[in-house]
């Protein structure tokens, strides 16, 4: 008797055992074949994207290379056939879009290499490809629309004028990205040929698209990073300052910019006014780590999101035994500091979003040669930066001192409601040469819009950027 019990009880822990096996089995097999039906639908694409899959070359012999479009339908990038069956790719707009639409050859850059798939991919009617397999004609391949809007980069470029920099706007709700400027610019129809004065002359560095990879002193603009740090570890913002022009510490001198003397003021006016003096004051104020720990929340010496390629990280650094000149100089975003337009677009949405953060894109929709959509991308989240919607609120209202009654006061008009921070970087101190930034948001409404603005060599921030973020927002208002 026992010992049947003791076989029966065997016998149920083996079936047990086998069905534990089995239904483990069936489970990862429908994981697998789950997993390769995501790999088929969505990341196949991803690989046979890759410029070294020469399933492209092969795509490519088959189509001619579909058109990209901006946001609104003008023609950026398009392909005709010559006489003798070339394929010639042209760029109607020139030189205003060389480095958001990039080239096709010599390794391609921008839409160009990240659209590169859909554009050698074909969606035209079955019975119209089938038409051209027989008479060995190629097939229209797809266009691409991208997200940035013809209206404000019209505005970007040219307001930029002759100076170098970058202009750089988004959508801080979505991510779109609204305008992408970067100069010096090139001929994109002309890469082949200008190929060895283009890589060679790395001092104007044309192919280095500003917005992205240009890494620039900060100056005043580092003044919300910290006036972020300085509000975490003072409550009140009621201490008046006094700023006399000049402040000395540690035998180092700050002076306020342009010899400004700006007196008796709370930290949210010397914000306003960007007086150096009380933000070297306020850096001394700081713990060693907090002005680091306040920088890295708002992803210095991060990767930063995004869908585009080659985005360099910035860079911010201040060793513990940093001395006074060293604090002060970098409090006021001088210093070893490097930031891209990129990262203070992203940090003037996050403040305007409450700390949240999406990942900026720039293909907004695949379409056939009937216009028929065959795949749009979506808006996603890149998570939180670090900050609270208690200090983003802070941020906002002191943003909007600077244009009410601060160093942004021309942007203070009825037709939207703008937000932001001058910069003047000095960047060879020798020749008192200075780089022109403005970093800030617009809302009205829902419609909201997030700049940075760099003019390099240009002068004081108020007198170039802000005029030129001022006629992009405008634009952007103006529908
Ligand atoms: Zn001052």
């Amino acid at each position: 008797m026992k010992s049947d019990r003791s076989n029966r009880v065997k016998k149920r822990t083996s079936n047990r055992e086998l069905a534990v096996v089995t239904y483990s089995f069936l489970i990862l097999y429908a994981a697998l074949a789950l997993y390769f039906c995501y790999f088929i639908a969505i990341k196949s694409e991803d690989f046979i994207n890759h410029a070294a899959n020469p399933r492209l070359s092969v795509m490519s012999e088959h189509t001619i290379r579909g058109d990209i479009l901006s946001s609104d339908g003008k023609v950026l990038a398009t392909s005709k056939l010559t006489g003798s069956g070339d394929e010639v790719r042209s760029y109607p707009q020139g030189r205003k879009y060389a480095h958001a639409v990039g080239f096709s050859v010599n390794g391609m850059s921008g839409a160009e290499s990240d659209a590169n798939f859909y554009l050698l991919r074909s969606h035209a009617f079955f019975v119209e490809r089938i038409q051209n397999d027989i008479v060995e004609k190629k097939n229209q391949g797809d266009s691409v629309y991208l997200t940035i809007d013809s209206g404000l980069q019209d505005v970007a470029y040219d307001g930029l004028g002759n100076y170098r920099g970058a202009v750089f706007a988004m959508d801080p709700d979505t991510g779109r990205i609204l305008a992408m400027v970067s100069k010096p610019d090139f001929d994109p129809s002309k890469i082949s040929e200008n190929w060895e004065s283009l890589t060679s002359d790395s001092e104007t560095a044309a192919l280095l698209n500003r917005c992205t990879q240009g890494l620039y002193p900060p100056g005043s603009t580092f003044k919300i990073i910290t006036a972020l740090s300085y509000l975490r570890d003072h409550k009140s913002e009621n201490t008046d300052f006094n700023c006399e022009g000049s402040f000395a510490s540690g035998g180092y001198t700050i002076h306020c910019y342009g010899n400004s003397v700006h007196g008796k003021l709370d930290f949210p006016m010397a914000f306003a006014k960007s007086c150096n003096t009380t933000f070297a004051k306020a850096g001394l104020a700081l713990g060693k780590g907090d002005l680091k720990d306040g920088a890295e929340d708002l992803f210095f010496n991060k990767s930063l999101p995004s869908d585009l390629a080659h985005v360099k990280k910035s860079s911010f650094s201040m060793a513990d035994n940093a001395d006074d000149a060293l604090v002060m100089q970098t409090a006021i975003g001088q210093g070893d500091t490097l930031v891209t337009p990129y990262h203070m677009a992203l940090i003037a949405s996050a403040i305007c979003n409450n700390g949240q953060l999406m990942t900026p894109y720039y293909l907004d929709h695949v379409v056939n040669n009937n216009d028929t959509l065959v795949r749009s991308f979506s808006p996603h989240s890149a998570g939180k930066m670090a900050i609270s919607s208690k200090e983003a609120k802070k941020l906002r209202k002191y943003m909007r001192k600077v244009i009410t009654d601060g160093t942004g006061s021309i942007m203070n008009v009825s037709s939207y409601r703008a937000y932001g921070k001058t910069g003047t970087a000095e960047y060879n101190s020798d020749k008192n040469d200075t780089h022109s930034w403005f970093v800030g948001f617009a809302k009205k409404g829902d419609k909201k819009i997030a700049i940075a603005v760099i003019m390099e060599g240009a002068g004081a921030g108020s007198s170039y950027a802000l005029p030129l973020a001022k006629k992009v927002f405008d634009k952007y208002y103006s529908k």
